[in-house]
């Protein structure tokens, strides 16, 4: 069914079965989407027990149906040609998210698909589908200096890239280790993601890794330990992970959605959230074809190449949210009949600015993209500075929204007593909004409460702030990376101290 000259990728069996139901020979639609993850992948739910269905169970099912609906937009003659492209060779449609970017106009393409996938899922999910190539994206950008480790494993990149684009897959990142006390060294933690064997077939990994956000959902781990110095050449690794590899499991933390919920009383929680888990290795074998470096401590702090298109696209979509956070707030004014009132239009247009500032960070990246290894790549400095920028005022922007909403957040009652003959009347008679019916503007706050103000929101908000490092490390990637030499040259010349010491 695919032009692929790779030979048939191991792990990725129920996804070969699901594509072959279908008419398109590189994309999936939701139900082929949802078959292809009962692969006897091995997830624990909170409550201890195993997860016999990750597309079923009350946890993890109305997060992939919304996935789901987001694979049924490469079918939507909308959407389709925003979120698939034409492969230049073959002409065989693919995933717009697998596309290598060549030039400025793919990278424009890239982000009006971010902007499809927020739209379908209101940027609740941060590792949604369209952002698991990412990673390996950023492998292909700096695909030079893998290759001077190892042609092979640079090869094994092409091949996941080339294979992933074929089978449309899902994936999501492993960076981060688990954390613990770190008096201890961090080489010497028992956590600490490990090679124990080496085989010629692969290699055998033991340790844990953390977050992984929509893992179990989704079909891979991109794995790659660059956050920073102190391992040793053992836990030095770069690899796809497929998510059933035997030995591997996935613990998922609590949920903060109880339950099956109404879209009439959580028109969000309804569609599910986003889990995050420890991941335990427990002596898994990973084929040599999925590993991309080993053993090479030079790419431990390679954060900031490698997570280029990681950090554009979280940056873009939360744009994306900010400009839905700004509709939100016209809509709260307009129907509690607010919005002539110079206070709360500032207010409305303080939040406005979060989002065209961030609309401005995302457009400019790409205008100012740099070609690494004839890859386009989003200006990495603009997107730190974006990235610093939407995490240190979203707390703000949330609570501006929560405030302009005044009773509204709170004074919202379920569809059952709507229902009910006895009060149901009386709260249609008691709460009307402006152009809005009472139940109308009760169905809209209990919208803006799922966005800025449940469980589900509340660790959206620490996910936005943290998922990608948080704000302290990202703005020492600005000092770091931002040049700022020549402007400082300008000013010690402008003041006459040109010939001044510079500090060491
Ligand atoms: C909901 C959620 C989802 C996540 N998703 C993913 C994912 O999909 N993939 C992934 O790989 N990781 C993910 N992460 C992990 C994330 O990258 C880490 O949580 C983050 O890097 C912080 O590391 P830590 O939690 O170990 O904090 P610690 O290292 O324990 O630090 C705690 C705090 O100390 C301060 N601090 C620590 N180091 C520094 C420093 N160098 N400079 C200044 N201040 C510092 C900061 O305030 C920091 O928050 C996720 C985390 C969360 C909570």
């Amino acid at each position: 069914m695919t032009d692929s000259t790779v030979k048939s990728p191991p792990y990725v069996d129920k996804v070969i079965e699901a594509l072959a139901d279908g008419d398109e020979p590189h994309l999936m639609n939701g139900e082929q989407y949802l078959k292809s993850l009962a692969d006897g992948r091995r997830v624990i739910a909170a409550d201890g027990t195993e997860v016999d269905d990750v597309a079923s169970h009350p946890v993890t099912g109305p997060a992939a149906q919304t996935f789901a609906k987001v694979m049924d937009l490469q079918f939507d003659p909308k959407w389709r040609d925003i979120v698939t492209y034409a492969d230049p060779v073959t002409g065989a449609r693919k995933s717009r998210g697998w596309q290598v970017p060549t030039t400025r106009d793919d990278l424009y393409r890239k982000r009006e698909q971010i902007g499809a996938t927020t739209r379908t899922t209101l940027g609740m999910f941060g590792r949604p589908p369209d952002y698991g190539p990412a990673m390996s994206l950023g492998f292909m950008a700096i695909i030079d200096r893998v290759q001077a480790e190892s042609p092979e494993f640079a090869d094994n990149i092409r091949n996941f890239v080339q294979m992933s684009g074929e089978h449309n897959l899902l994936s999501t990142d492993l960076i981060a280790d688990a954390q613990s006390d770190r008096s201890v060294p961090r080489n010497d933690r028992p956590a600490t993601l490990r090679v124990v064997d080496e085989r010629p077939d692969g290699i055998v990994l033991r340790g844990s890794k953390i977050a992984g956000s929509s893992g179990s959902i989704t079909h891979f781990f991109t794995l790659s330990t660059t956050l920073g110095e102190g391992l040793g050449p053992d836990a030095a690794i770069w690899a796809a992970i497929p998510v059933n590899l035997p030995g591997l499991s996935l613990l998922l933390r609590e949920p903060t959605i109880n339950g099956p919920v109404s879209r009439e009383d959580h028109p969000l929680n309804a569609a599910g959230e986003e889990m995050d888990q420890m991941i335990v290795f427990d002596d898994v074998f990973v084929p040599r074809e999925y590993v991309f470096s080993l053993r090479n401590l030079d790419f431990l702090k390679l954060y900031f190449e490698s997570c280029v298109y990681v950090l554009w696209h979280i940056m873009t979509r939360l744009a994306y949210r900010a400009e839905i956070f700004a509709g939100t707030a016209q809509v709260i004014t307009e129907i509690l009949g607010t919005d002539k009132v110079p206070g709360v239009r500032r207010a409305v247009a303080e939040i406005t600015t979060y989002a065209q500032t961030l609309r401005a960070f995302s457009i400019a990246a790409i205008a100012d993209s740099q070609t690494w290894n004839g890859v386009e790549v989003p200006h990495p400095g603009l997107v730190s500075a974006g990235r610093l920028h939407s995490i240190t005022n979203y707390n703000r922007i949330m609570y501006t929204l929560q405030d302009l909403c005044g009773q509204g957040l709170i004074s919202r009652w379920p569809e059952k007593i709507w229902d009910h003959p006895e009060f149901g009347p009386k709260l249609d008679a008691f709460l009307p909004g402006h152009g809005v019916t009472a139940r109308e503007k009760n169905r809209f706050f209990s919208f803006v409460y799922d966005l800025t103000a449940s469980g589900n929101a509340q660790r959206l908000g620490l996910f936005e702030n943290v998922n990608a490092t948080p704000p302290s490390f990202i703005a020492e990637l600005v000092y770091q990376h931002v040049d700022r030499s020549e402007t400082a040259q300008f000013v010690r010349e402008y003041a006459g101290i040109a010939d001044a010491d510079l500090p060491s």
